[in-house]
């Protein structure tokens, strides 16, 4: 059902899974080929720190990736109350492991430990998530790097379903360093998909309809579920909807469903391209983080 365009509103739905899995089954050719010449395969670390359910859910969900592509995989998982020093020990043993090409450390952090040392710890080479100042500097000045996994995966979805962006107008909903703030520098890049004029709007924009009205494309990363509405949006525009937010829903067997920042009924019937939530950003960030492993392990 995603993968077709919609006749009746000539709307297209941008299917992260089908997308997704052409990425994966390319990866995975390359493994294969990478064992076949003898050479080992790329391995992925997670750090989880705590129980945090969301955590739990993504870092899962990376390890089985991880596999289905050939990789292999490790996590490493520690309570909630390790010590800052204790991290930075696991930090230090990742960077110096041969055996591991890429790690992430699972955001957030439990409160006591000081994320901002964390990230500057890990070794640029290493940091497949791209959140390394170093990566971001070049991500910024359009040398190779890793990307952040979801503006990357956002930017691969745009480049598969051939979305003209130069000369668009991009509004960036949010400025977060892992979402709004990285998708708004690659917008404006002098390349494809790139070449847009970008407004990044964040809680303390005061305009904010009047901006999504003039833009060609959104992108919707503030985590207010269905924030977006038919009535802020013009005819034809593509919707990149990046928020998750478990919403409570007692029709469901689990008691609660998953919600993007876009309202999908308003919008889809006058956009002329939207990601699905789920089914849409979610699984691009998994093939992201994995080519951005396998770009690691070719060095
Ligand atoms: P975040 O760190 O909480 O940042 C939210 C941003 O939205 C902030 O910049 C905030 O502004 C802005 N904002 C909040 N309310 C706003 C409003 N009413 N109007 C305009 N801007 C507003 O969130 P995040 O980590 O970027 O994540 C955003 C959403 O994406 C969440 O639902 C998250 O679960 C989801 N997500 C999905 C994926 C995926 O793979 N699909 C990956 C990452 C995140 P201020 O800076 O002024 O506070």
């Amino acid at each position: 059902m995603l993968s077709i365009t919609n006749m009746l509103f000539n709307m297209q739905i941008l299917d992260g899974i089908a997308t997704s899995n052409v990425i994966k089954s390319r990866i995975k050719q390359e493994v294969d080929a990478l064992v076949q010449s003898g050479k080992r395969r790329p391995h992925l670390a997670a750090v989880l720190i705590g129980d945090n359910g969301a955590s739990l859910t993504y870092v899962g969900a990376k390890v089985k990736a991880c596999e289905a592509v050939g990789f292999e995989s490790s996590l490493i998982h520690k309570p909630a109350d390790i010590t800052q020093e204790e991290v930075l020990g696991i930090v230090a043993q990742l960077n110096a492991d041969d055996r591991i090409d890429g790690y992430i450390v699972q955001l957030p952090l439990p409160s006591h430990i000081n994320e901002t040392a964390v990230l500057l710890a890990i070794d640029p080479r290493k940091d497949v998530d791209g959140f390394h100042p170093e990566n971001v500097g070049r991500m910024a000045l359009n040398l190779p790097t890793f990307l952040p996994a979801t503006p990357y995966g956002i930017i691969q979805l745009l480049e598969h379903y051939k979305i003209e962006t130069s000369g668009k107008h991009c509004v960036v909903i949010g400025r977060s360093n892992i979402v709004g703030l990285p998708m708004g520098i690659l917008m404006q890049r002098n390349t494809y998909p790139g070449n847009c004029t970008v407004t990044i709007a964040h809680s303390k924009t005061r305009n904010l309809k009047e901006l999504t009205l003039q833009a060609d494309i959104i992108v919707a990363a503030l985590g207010r579920p269905e924030f977006v509405t038919g009535d802020m949006i013009k005819d034809g525009a593509v919707i990149v909807d990046v928020g998750i937010t478990r919403i409570v829903d007692e029709t469901k067997k689990s008691g609660f469903r998953l919600a993007g920042d876009v309202h999908f009924e308003s919008v889809s019937a006058k956009c002329s391209a939207i990601t699905p939530v789920p089914g849409g950003v979610g699984p691009m960030t998994i093939a992201s983080l994995l080519m951005n492993t396998l770009q690691a392990a070719k060095g």
